[in-house]
């Protein structure tokens, strides 16, 4: 009987492994950062092999610790989605650098594919909304930007992947070229409802099929790291880094959804084995795929969360650390009837504002910085109550449950409002790395270390909150920050 499971959290700044005990305890981790790549305004890319490095790194650091200790039965991959690299499959080369998710070269190409009339299509089978985010538009530019590349992809002779699949690649030395449901559903040229690549949609983003990986479930045992000569471990686990949360969370039933209250705010709620269409630009897309069943998400984003408490520190020097904001909004009764809508970078679901910009309504000479904190930290909530609504609007049936994790959760008077404002119960786990346990999940139960039942057990919640307040004053809360929200909209001419 093997003893543990490594999970390989790649993210978007650095690589990490974590090592998990049969009871999915943390026992070892280890991180390394990578270089952000900023070539011109707007761009991001990373060198896809220093992100292999990294991870390699990390991977055998946790290996050599564990020496005599015990084996590993599986290792599960959690990864920046979106993400998009080309290699030689002779060589394994990347032919460019990985162009991540937040770059937004192809955004003037999105607006002309919208123009012609292609977003309906697009949604319909991907679930998504036309954007450059996702790895379509950005496998078309490296076939029509990197010198050669394009003949070399009609010829069969280079390979598309997320990182996932870039990882897998390089963890089987080439043997494996496949990618799981949940990356496959952010790449826009996959098909949520028929679970295959969309020729259609392969066609309008004129992308030859043999770039692509095989695509998989997210347990299974996908085939065998080769780490040192003399150990094989399987690769057992992949999913996209908010799916992968949405399971660390053990959010396994409809309408149960999870939060990170990170830099953003991220939300997924688990709408069962329907795939839910939005009708608030909300995202559809696949939770996760185990043994022959098929799990559907919404999935929707406020951008502005502890970013808001970092600019209150750093921009406005309101205070020295972000849980400094707590120490300031207890400090005062209440928000003195301050609202505050950060909108700094126009607004996101459900309103889809990018011309209003942020403000703060109802200050008189009795406004302290206390207020102000006050009510950023309530805006924060107001923003992901706003989303939450709007996912209740989509399915017809209210969240009846939110876990939470992410740096923000530590602030107690935040978690409270989030509970009193939307009126549903608030869970905060013991284990906030939500993401990498996800995907140690998904290898234990491929390997048969876990199953669903045990890993009921294994999620333990630190501090449950619930609503402290009640109708009359959650309506004249909700009321006065639609009024600011309504003040906000159409900034800029
Ligand atoms: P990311 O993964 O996006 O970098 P983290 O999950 O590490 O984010 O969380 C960091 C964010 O949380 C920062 O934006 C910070 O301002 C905010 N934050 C951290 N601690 C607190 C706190 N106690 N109260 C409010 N915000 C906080």
């Amino acid at each position: 009987m093997a003893d543990f499971i490594l999970a390989l959290d790649q993210g978007t700044t650095s690589s990490r492994a974590i090592l998990y005990d049969t009871a999915a305890r943390p026992v070892e981790v280890a991180q390394k950062e990578f270089r952000q790549i900023f070539p011109q305004p707007g761009w991001v890319e990373h060198d896809a092999e220093e992100i292999w490095a990294a991870q390699r790194e990390v991977m055998l650091q946790l290996l050599n610790r564990l020496q005599g200790k015990g084996t590993v039965a599986g290792i599960g991959i959690t990864n920046q989605r979106e993400t998009t690299v080309i290699w030689h499959r002779k060589t394994g080369k990347p032919i460019y650098h990985a162009i991540v998710w937040q770059d937004r070269r192809t955004a003037s190409y999105c607006e002309e594919l919208k123009k012609a009339g292609h977003e309906n299509l697009i949604t319909q089978k991907t679930g998504l909304l036309l954007d450059a985010y996702f790895s379509a538009t950005k496998i078309k530019w490296l076939l029509d930007n990197v010198a050669g590349a394009r003949k070399q992809a009609e010829n069969g002779e280079l390979a598309f992947g997320t990182i996932d699949s870039w990882l897998v690649w390089n963890l089987t030395g080439g043997q494996q070229h496949l990618t799981d449901v949940t990356n496959a559903s952010r790449t826009m040229i996959y098909n949520i409802h028929t679970l295959q690549w969309d020729d259609e949609l392969l066609d309008l983003f004129d992308i030859p099929a043999s770039l692509l990986p095989g695509v998989r479930s997210s347990s299974e045992i996908y085939g065998n790291a080769h780490i040192t000569d003399n150990r094989a471990i399987p690769i057992a686990g992949i999913a996209g880094d908010q799916q992968a949360a949405l399971l660390g969370q053990m959010c396994i039933d409809n309408e149960m959804a999870k939060c990170t209250y990170g830099t953003g705010c991220f939300l997924v709620m688990n709408t069962g084995a329907t795939p839910v269409p939005s009708t608030h630009k909300l995202l559809t897309t696949i939770a996760w795929q185990i043994n022959n069943q098929v799990t559907y998400a919404l999935e929707g984003s406020v951008f502005m969360g502890g970013a808001l408490i970092q600019w209150l520190r750093d921009g406005l020097e309101l205070f020295d650390h972000a849980a400094d904001s707590e120490k300031h909004a207890t400090a005062v009764e209440d928000n003195g009837g301050i609202v505050f809508v950060p909108a700094l970078t126009g607004l996101g679901a459900p309103h889809w504002d990018a011309s209003a910009r942020g403000s703060v309504f109802g200050i008189t000479r009795g406004t302290t910085k206390g207020h102000i904190a006050r009510a950023a930290l309530e805006s924060i909530a107001f923003q992901v109550n706003d989303v939450l609504t709007t996912m209740a609007k989509d399915t017809g049936k209210p969240v009846h449950a939110l876990r939470v994790d992410g740096g923000a959760t530590a602030n107690n008077l935040l978690m409270q409002f989030q509970a009193d404002i939307s009126n549903i119960p608030v869970s905060r786990p013991r284990n906030l790395e939500t993401t990498a346990l996800g995907a140690a999940f998904l290898a234990g139960l491929a390997t048969g270390l876990w199953d669903m039942e045990t890993l009921k057990t294994q999620w333990q919640e630190d501090r449950e909150f619930t609503s402290t307040i009640d109708e009359k004053a959650r309506n004249q809360y909700q009321q006065r920050w639609q009024k600011a929200i309504d003040r906000t909209k159409g900034w800029l001419d």
